[in-house]
């Protein structure tokens, strides 16, 4: 695909429609070479401003379409995303180094996140509840929050934004979405020129590129009831703090140090295979990461052999060939891991695979003989490193796996159900794959992190109808009564 030479995202903001901006036009380098591949139009404070004015008067009416016109909706920009699949997903590469099969399950994540959403406009909307006064009937319904402030981040800038703005839209809400200035094409300019082509009534959704600034703008707005966060744990604790102050809801999911523990009789093939997976994929820059390989001192050294073998075959490089590991998102990120690898190192890590960074580009790397106190164990790296630790005991695997402060994402890997089960009910983490590995999403489950991995805030599934309505009870007596005043 060629990129366009005057994109409409290089002077327009979409403020409900495209309507040209006042804040700065910032380069859209490709991670993969430096490049500069287009320009972006990033908004301003005096934009959310804007943009939270005229979602306000159009929520009402978006709340009073009807739910098979809202779905109807929803279902034709689910249609577009497959139609539009080789363009967005050639953005997805260039914009953020995603490797093919990245990009392609991205978007189909995200379709399935639009067809879950037009399904929800027609599910029951209340209850009716008993009441202890005759001729009295007690409705409760749920009701939509008003505008909901979407903050995401660059990593799966498609999915982590949509998973939150289809089911806000279904439930009735506006959506002002600000995508990260480093993803704002594939992860903003087009899923609103595809809301747009779906038909979307102007002013109901909004995108709004921009860096720190503009997320708190949107934040603090008081016309924005809710804010569903995806990103660091450190911006996510900020975030919570202002709606905390301004009694707004929040939804936060935030970062993951994801443990992977493998006992003595697990498939070692098959657990090292999921540990490569775990870490590797998308560079090991996904909140699932597995972050920490956890393993039997009986079999660690095996798993260890397995596991760099596997590394080692792993290509890196532009992920317009056909490679495994694209770039990281920018030199400093690449720097940063190189960094976290070599404070370790000093502390007597041995690397045993990769370990090397060429420019944005960093190695499948596999490192042995780590300890808790190292960088690579303790941080979470957001880069394709695959520490191992070895432990004695299923309770010093519980133990280390509960000394993180995240608790996103586990695996265990067992010959043993029972004994994998046990393990899982001994961990605070939110989503624990026996056999498997941590990055896992299915749309129809409730996904998210306890601890420093977010606030219970739950996507997929049922957990969508919770987290993007409130609630109202209506009751309503059949004749007026009097009080005793
Ligand atoms: P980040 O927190 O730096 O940025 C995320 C978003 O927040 C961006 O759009 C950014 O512009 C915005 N932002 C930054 N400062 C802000 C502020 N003060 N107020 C409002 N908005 C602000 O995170 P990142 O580096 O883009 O993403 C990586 C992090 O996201 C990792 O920690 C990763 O684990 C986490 N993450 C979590 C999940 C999950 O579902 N739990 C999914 C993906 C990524």
């Amino acid at each position: 695909m060629d990129i366009p030479t005057n994109p409409i995202w290089q002077q327009h903001l979409f403020l409900g429609a495209w309507q040209t901006g006042d804040g700065e036009q910032v380069n859209v380098r490709e991670p993969a070479t430096d490049e500069v591949i287009s320009q972006l139009k990033t908004a301003t404070p005096a934009d959310v401003e804007r943009a939270a004015t005229i979602a306000k008067a159009a929520q009402k009416r978006w709340m009073d379409v009807p739910f098979d016109q809202k779905a109807e909706i929803l279902r034709r920009a689910a249609a577009l995303l497959k139609e539009r699949a080789d363009e967005i997903n050639c953005w997805n590469t260039r914009e953020c180094g995603s490797i093919g099969p990245k990009a392609d399950w991205e978007l189909q994540a995200t379709y399935e996140q639009a067809q879950m959403a037009a399904a929800l406009p027609m599910q029951p909307s209340g209850e009716i509840f008993p009441s202890n006064m005759p001729g009295k009937r007690n409705y409760w319904k749920r009701v939509p929050i008003g505008t909901v402030g979407v903050i995401a981040p660059w990593n799966f800038p498609i999915l982590l934004s949509m998973r939150s703005v289809f089911p806000a839209l279904a439930m009735g809400n506006c959506v002002i979405l600000k995508p990260d200035p480093k993803s704002s094409i594939c992860g903003g300019a087009l899923m609103a020129q595809i809301l747009e082509a779906a038909g979307l009534p102007e002013g109901v959704f909004h995108v709004l590129p921009g860096g720190p600034e503009v997320g708190k703008g949107l934040v603090e707005h008081p016309l924005v009831k809710m804010i569903s966060f995806t990103g660091s744990t450190a911006v996510g604790k900020k975030i919570g703090e202002t709606c905390g102050r301004m009694l707004k809801k929040a939804a936060l999911e935030l970062g993951g140090n994801n443990a992977q523990v493998v006992l003595e009789d697990a498939d070692l093939d098959i657990a090292s295979s999921c540990g490569a997976w775990g870490s590797f994929l998308h560079q090991g820059q996904i909140c699932m990461q597995t972050g920490r390989h956890l393993v039997h001192r009986s079999v660690a050294d095996a798993y260890i052999d397995r596991l760099a073998n596997r590394a080692s075959n792993l290509v890196c490089g532009n992920p317009r060939e056909q490679v495994h590991l694209g770039p990281l998102i920018n030199e400093t990120q690449a720097r940063r891991v190189e960094d976290i690898v070599n404070r370790s190192v000093e502390m007597g890590a041995r690397v045993v695979a990769g370990g090397k960074r060429n420019g944005n580009y960093f190695e499948a790397t596999v490192i042995a003989d780590v300890t808790p106190e190292m960088p690579v164990f303790s941080e979470e790296v957001f880069g394709p490193i695959a520490p191992v630790m070895a432990f004695d005991s299923d309770d010093s695997a519980c133990t280390l796996v509960n000394e993180s402060p995240y608790g996103l994402a586990a695996a265990i890997h067992s010959g043993s159900t029972e004994r994998a089960l046990k393990i899982a009910n001994q961990i605070q983490v939110g989503m624990v794959h026996i056999n498997d590995q941590t990055v896992n999403n299915e749309f129809q489950v409730p996904f998210g992190g306890m601890g420093s991995s977010g606030n219970s805030g739950r996507f997929g599934g049922p957990a969508n109808i919770e987290e993007f309505t409130t609630s109202q009870w209506v009751s309503v007596m059949e004749e007026g009564i009097q009080y005793p005043f």
